[in-house]
């Protein structure tokens, strides 16, 4: 790994002005970790053994997985993870006669692991900032669309340039600052990856959405995988004949446990936080965008639960589905809480207005940056106004018919041979096709057309389709809805085969066929212009403005910035701690086994598979699995580390680099935390590693995979 200057601009004036990194929140790349002291917070074994950019460390046993982070728990390519990521792989397998998600799955054996198709593994390899080249050409004159345009496009190039066409290789420019620091990151990508073990669902989701974001908790989220490569090492898709991957390097579990105030630390992938952010975006968020979002996941939801209903098939095929819109639902739910809390957008306000103050206060800041906040606010002014159509459109564009035609259409466009693109079509075709149920599909297209015929006149699109008049929106979905289904039974995407047949189209054949679905794709892509264009406008003026109030922001602060999460790797480290979090209410940072006893109902979210309650009866288990200290099996861990989506999955290390658990989720207040982090509310949740090894062990006879971790009992 090399070392980068992402924050060289930051350090020098850390430097210049002496002040130190604060510590309290931070998820912070891998160029800072050297600076952290971690000594002084507890670490006990040498910071190189993290991140050592010469050598082998930690960091290589990490891994991007499933949307959220994995780690290498054994030389041969075993990786440890959430069963929420490894929850499409579990259900794509799944069938009402072979059960995994309900029964949990158990490969006893390499040849009977399960394909998760579509999951990529990819590891850090190093990294490189590549701000100049960015930026180079790119003043505060460039118009906004260009600016916004030129950025993307080159982060692109450099990233297909580093890649040079490599197999094990995959390149990503990220940004850490808008419009200030841009790093490469190499990566190491690996495309085949199994099912190894997998919990029962009354042990991997036990609790379900009740108890999603809440501690305390009793969830045993976890799943191992496997990584595969072709025999000579390098990456290959699913093949018979790969062998597993054997890591540069795998973490070491340890069957000693934790207990309050112990330091914890955690490396992984965590996604977006919007910290550096101003007041008008959080206005926009709490007062339009999460209640929006989160109202809708919750009518998709009550549609496919209400579909699925008395239906094993249909409730697997939408399962991933109603989870995904569920997670995000609540924790948009506990964020809207949360800023109403924190009256957030308030003080946001007044900082602002110190900041403004600062800026003021000297002739040459009022001149370079006197107008940056008030700018800022008139880009969000312009947003808000159009904010419904903009979500209207996203919206329709998740609809999985329009996902299909949207496929065909990019195929027809691409580079490739003929044969081969054809090929690629029709499998993604094939794939999507198995997961759609028209008349859940007709019901949310419905939805979408009749909120977009809704629009103000000026903001509309979509001007072929006719909607049914009726006294309601919901009686209007309805008989769309109704219409609909009739029209998809006599469309080419009725069947799978005739669909099939559209993937050898040409481009020009596509857009003359007279299928609606069709037709909606093409209206949908000539709205989708005027609308992509107003947003890089906004993408590009935005990030000329945010970044010169980092600067000013800084200078008046007088301290640096971490950058906020954007998918890359990063530690955070913190103690295992409790909190209260409401009047009158303190938590404990452990649970046991005796709270699950407690919580099972025999039925969901509370239904404890019956070995495990047996078990817990008979107390027939190894005293390995028991922490003296709460004379019982531990079950969830509460920690005041740094963390949001993306972290699922991620190690939860002790301070000798030891894996103690598994990262899978924050307590409700914590959801605040992707805007504002505080020792008081941020608490992040795992599983102890002693309950997914007493699970895996007793309930799925994976005797196997505590030999392959060295953990002997
Ligand atoms: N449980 C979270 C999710 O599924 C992941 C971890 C987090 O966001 O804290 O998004």
């Amino acid at each position: 790994m090399r070392r980068f200057s992402t924050l060289a601009p930051v350090l020098l004036i850390v430097a210049l002005l002496s002040v130190t990194l604060s510590a309290d929140e931070g998820m912070y790349p891998l160029s800072e970790i050297g600076t952290l002291n971690l000594k002084a917070k507890g670490l006990k074994i040498d910071v190189k053994e993290i991140y050592n950019p010469d050598g082998v460390s930690l960091v290589q046993a990490i891994c991007d997985v499933g949307g959220g982070t994995g780690e290498f728990v054994s030389p041969d390519g075993l990786i440890l993870t959430n069963h929420h990521i490894a929850f499409s792989a579990v259900t794509a397998a799944s069938t009402p006669e072979h059960d995994y998600l309900k029964n949990g799955f158990t490969a006893s054996t390499r040849e009977q692991e399960i394909p998760a198709a579509n999951y990529v593994c990819k590891i850090t390899e190093s990294y490189r900032d590549v701000t100049a080249e960015v930026m180079d050409g790119i003043s505060a004159e460039t118009p906004p669309v260009l600016r916004a345009t030129a950025i993307r496009d080159k982060m692109n190039a450099i990233a297909k340039r580093e890649e040079g066409g490599r197999k094990n290789i995959a390149c990503q420019v990220s940004e850490m600052f808008p419009g200030r620091s841009y790093v490469l990151f190499t990566y190491r990508s690996i495309q085949d990856v199994r099912l190894v073990y997998v919990p029962p669902i009354g042990v991997g989701n036990f609790g379900g959405e009740a108890d999603n974001w809440v501690w305390p908790r009793h969830t045993g989220d976890f799943s191992f995988l496997r990584a595969y490569v072709a025999p000579d090492g390098s990456t290959a898709p699913y093949a018979k004949e790969n062998v597993p991957f054997k890591p540069k390097r795998h973490i070491k579990v340890s069957m000693k446990g934790v207990k309050e105030g112990d330091f914890v630390m955690i490396l992984g992938y965590p996604g977006r936080t919007f910290r550096h952010k101003t007041s008008h975006f959080l206005a926009m968020q709490e007062g339009f965008t999460l209640p929006y979002i989160s109202k809708r996941f919750d009518w998709l939801i009550a549609t496919m639960e209400k579909a699925g209903m008395g239906n094993r098939t249909l409730e697997l095929m939408f399962a991933d589905d109603i989870k995904s819109y569920a997670n995000t639902a609540k924790n948009y739910k506990g964020k809207i809480q949360g800023l109403r809390r924190l009256d957030l957008v308030r003080k946001k306000v007044a900082e602002e207005k110190e900041l403004q103050a600062f800026i003021n206060a000297d002739p040459k800041r009022a001149a370079q940056y006197g107008t940056a906040l008030s700018e800022i606010g008139r880009v969000y002014d312009a947003y808000r106004a159009v904010a419904p159509q903009e979500l209207a459109y996203a919206m329709l564009g998740r609809t999985k018919y329009l996902g299909l035609a949207l496929t065909l259409s990019s195929g027809a466009e691409s580079k490739e041979p003929k044969a081969e693109s054809v090929e690629k079509v029709k499998r993604t075709l094939a794939a999507r096709y198995a997961d759609i149920h028209a008349p859940v599909e007709a019901a949310i297209l419905a939805k979408s057309l009749v909120e977009i015929a809704d629009l103000p006149a000026e903001q509309s699109f979509l001007p072929g389709m006719e909607i049914p008049r009726g006294s309601s929106v919901a009686e209007r979905e309805a008989a769309l809805a109704a219409k609909l289904e009739k029209m998809i039974a006599a469309s080419v995407f009725a069947s799978r085969e005739s669909l099939l047949g559209l993937a050898s189209l040409t481009r020009d054949e596509l857009e003359k066929h007279d299928d609606f679905i069709l037709a909606l794709s093409r209206q949908y892509r000539r709205a989708g212009e005027a609308i992509r264009e107003r947003q890089r406008a906004r993408e590009g003026e935005l990030n000329r403005i945010e970044a010169s109030l980092l600067d000013v922001k800084m200078a008046w602060r007088m301290k640096s910035f971490i950058p906020d999460a954007n998918s890359t790797l990063r530690l955070t480290f913190g103690y295992i701690r409790g909190y209260t979090p409401a009047d009158a209410t303190t938590y404990k940072p452990q649970t046991t086994l005796r709270g699950i006893i407690e919580k099972h109902l025999g039925e969901e979210p509370y239904n404890a598979p019956g070995g495990l309650v047996e078990l817990y009866a008979s107390k027939a288990y190894s005293k390995a699995f028991i922490d003296p200290a709460l004379g019982d099996v531990p079950v969830a861990m509460l920690y005041n580390m740094d963390t949001t989506g993306g972290n699922s999955g991620s190690p939860v290390l002790n301070a000798r680099g030891e894996l103690v658990g598994v990262n899978f989720d924050r307590a409700y207040e914590a959801t605040i935390n992707d805007y504002q982090w505080s020792e008081s509310y941020s608490r992040s949740i795992g599983a102890d590693v002693r309950y997914i090894l007493f699970v895996a062990k007793y309930l799925g006879h994976a005797d196997f995979l505590l030999d392959e971790l060295g953990v002997k009992i």
